[in-house]
């Protein structure tokens, strides 16, 4: 019997992981992706994260930006150096979420990936969590299962409304910048960003209010090209992103939701 089952190996995971396992209880982190796993996400992390951890996250950083640029339809920039001590980290999401993986496991944590979570089943003094592997028993359980996983519902949560956002990674040109850009106008009630990296640019696409975008492939790839970014090569994803709709409850017996799966 684990200490702690953990249901899923993004940031939400890793980090819980690696601070059980280094308080030295028993944990077993479970994957339904075989890692290292693509998210899509453009992958713009605040170098604050490096408080909680005593670790460096150097190697799993692509780039670091210390400027933004705020458009309203592509014209009237507005340009901000960022006045932090450390510029925004820009990360590849398959890279860093492994990297945080690898170091959970330097500490103790068991990782399971091709292991999707199938139900859970709770017997009175510990969760029973069944996978496509078999079940496994612990006394905790942290759900880190992410903006769409079925932990929350299983637990007894209520449904989270997720809402739609679309990624397209544009592979490096000649022309790389380090800046972030914002521009609004374009997309109701959201924006589009632009995120640099190392291997070339996130471009993405959502909205916080309202219903479903619609024309989102359209008006993100009119936005690259006017851009001047070849989309000869790039790689379009969807993904769901949830928004914070005020305090509610995390907790269950035994469980906890962590991440993007308690928004
Ligand atoms: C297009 C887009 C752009 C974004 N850009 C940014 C950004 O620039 N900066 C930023 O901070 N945030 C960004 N986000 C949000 C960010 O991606 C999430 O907040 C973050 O990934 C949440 O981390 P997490 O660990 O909670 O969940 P996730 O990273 O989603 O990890 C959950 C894990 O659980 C696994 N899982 C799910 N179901 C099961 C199951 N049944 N069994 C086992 N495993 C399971 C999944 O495979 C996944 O690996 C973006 C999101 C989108 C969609």
């Amino acid at each position: 019997m684990f200490d702690c089952i953990i249901v899923g190996a993004g940031p939400a995971g890793g980090t819980a992981a690696y601070h059980l396992a280094k308080g030295g209880k028993s944990v077993v982190v479970l994957e339904k992706e075989s890692l290292p796993r693509y998210k899509a996400c453009s992958g713009a992390v605040s170098p604050q994260v490096q408080q909680w951890f005593d670790f460096d996250f150097t190697p799993a950083i692509s780039l670091k930006a210390e400027s933004v640029r705020y458009t309203w339809k592509m014209d009237d920039p507005v340009e901000v150096k960022l006045d932090t001590q450390e510029p925004v980290w820009m990360v590849q999401r398959d890279v860093f979420d492994h990297y945080l993986i690898q170091q959970a496991q330097k500490q103790g944590a068991e990782i399971r990936d091709n292991t999707a979570v199938t139900g859970v089943e709770f017997k009175g003094d510990h969760w029973q969590v069944n996978t496509v592997n078999g079940t496994v028993e612990g006394r905790y359980v942290i759900a880190a299962d992410g903006a769409t996983g079925p932990m929350a519902k299983w637990l007894g949560f209520k449904e989270r409304k997720s809402r739609l956002a679309l990624a397209l990674e544009v592979p490096k040109s000649d022309t790389n910048s380090k800046e972030i850009h914002f521009d609004f106008g374009q997309v109701k009630n959201g924006f589009i960003w632009n995120i640099p990296k190392a291997e070339g640019y996130s471009i993405g696409l959502g909205s916080l209010r309202g219903g479903d975008l619609k024309d989102m492939e359209k008006i993100v790839k009119g936005y690259a090209e006017k851009s001047g970014l070849d989309l000869s090569s790039c790689k379009q994803h969807e993904g769901a992103i949830c928004v914070w709709e005020g305090q509610e409850k995390l907790h269950t017996q035994n469980a906890v939701l962590a991440g993007e799966a308690n928004t």
